[in-house]
């Protein structure tokens, strides 16, 4: 069995967009084309694939292309990247060469993909291109349609047990990553079942640039600042224990006879190395309902900009900056990406 990488397309290419949506993202109805097939193609299809949905993919036409195409094998693993992450993993299952089908099958781009291959098993595996790169070394990541070669694989098997394994490990690890980049989703939990759970004394509103407060001892080896729950909690009762995002948003109520609301730090606080004064101010903390609180973290770009864009307002930039935290809503969007 061997390994191939992908060229998927960039994020600006709408068409290559359209088609990882229609033929990697989601399965392909084969079934009008299987009589312009191979038999022996539409046998594997048929039997791998019972409903006639199948994911495709195909490589422009070209000699380096078709020298790798040529030995795509029943079985054989492919793993799609684009500029920022290794975003999908599939098995193949059949290859055929048909420019006519490649047409029906991508009607709108003038690309042709006539190297077809249908896979099996397709599934999302977002690793970061830095991540993916470091592991296989690639310094300047990969470049078009090519397999990974046996050295690669051998440095990754050794140090991971196999090429699967290391895969399962990177993309574990961006799971378990929450506050953008530096707590663990177990260390989320527990701060927001505090907050959630905190009786407050005094409701605190930070109006002044705040001394950065100590590195916990807990999470990874980089350390993450402190953060106070009865800032955390201020800034949930100072929005009315409404969601930021929407205020229709319902939630449930609490231990304290409370909506449930929880606390985001928008300037996340993995980036307080760039500022000279606390990130944990109530300013910078956002009252956000479970789902939004997820979907700013766990989005796609489109929905956490609009997020972003919804909580800062010209108000809270100039609180803000009151408390020593200059940033603009590109810099901010960066920040999530
Ligand atoms: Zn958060
Ligand atoms: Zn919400």
């Amino acid at each position: 069995m061997a390994w191939y990488l992908v060229p998927a397309g960039s994020k600006k290419n709408t068409e290559a967009a359209r088609n990882r949506k229609n033929t990697l993202e989601n399965k392909y109805f084969i079934a009008p084309l299987m009589t312009e097939l191979e038999d022996e193609i539409q046998r594997i299809l048929r039997f791998a694939e019972q409903d006639e949905y199948v994911y495709i993919w195909g490589a422009k036409t070209g000699p380096s292309n078709e020298r790798t195409w040529s030995k795509l094998t029943q079985g054989d693993k492919v793993i799609f990247y684009a500029e920022e992450s290794f975003a999908y993993l599939g098995v193949i299952l059949a290859t055929t060469r048909n420019r006519e089908i490649a047409e029906k099958i991508w009607p709108s781009d003038t690309t042709n993909f006539e190297f077809i291959y249908f896979m099996t098993d397709v599934q999302r595996i977002d690793i970061s291109a830095e991540a993916f790169n470091a592991e296989f070394g690639y310094p300047k990541g990969p470049q078009g349609f090519q397999p990974i070669a046996l050295q690669r694989i051998e440095v990754v098997s050794n140090k991971f047990g196999s090429i699967e394994q290391s895969i399962e490990y990177m993309a574990n690890k961006r799971l378990e990553i929450s506050e953008i980049n530096l707590i663990t989703a177990k260390e989320e939990a527990g701060f927001q079942d505090e907050v959630d759970n905190h009786i407050i004394n005094k409701v605190i509103e930070d109006n002044l640039p705040r001394e950065i407060p100590p590195k916990t001892n807990t999470g990874n080896k980089n350390g993450q600042n402190k953060r106070d729950p009865e800032r955390a909690k201020s800034a949930i009762i100072l929005n009315d224990y409404k969601c930021e995002f929407n205020l229709e948003h319902v939630t449930f109520i609490n231990r304290k006879g409370m909506p449930y609301m929880e606390a985001h730090h928008l300037v996340p606080m993995s980036a307080q190395k760039n500022y000279s004064y606390s990130l944990d101010v109530t300013v910078n903390i956002v009252s956000l309902c479970p789902n939004c609180h997820r979907a700013i973290h766990l989005g796609n770009s489109a929905v956490k900009e609009r997020i972003i864009k919804e909580i800062f307002t010209k108000d809270r930039k100039r609180n803000l900056k009151k408390c020593g935290i200059n940033t603009t809503i590109d810099e901010l969007i960066l920040k999530y990406t």
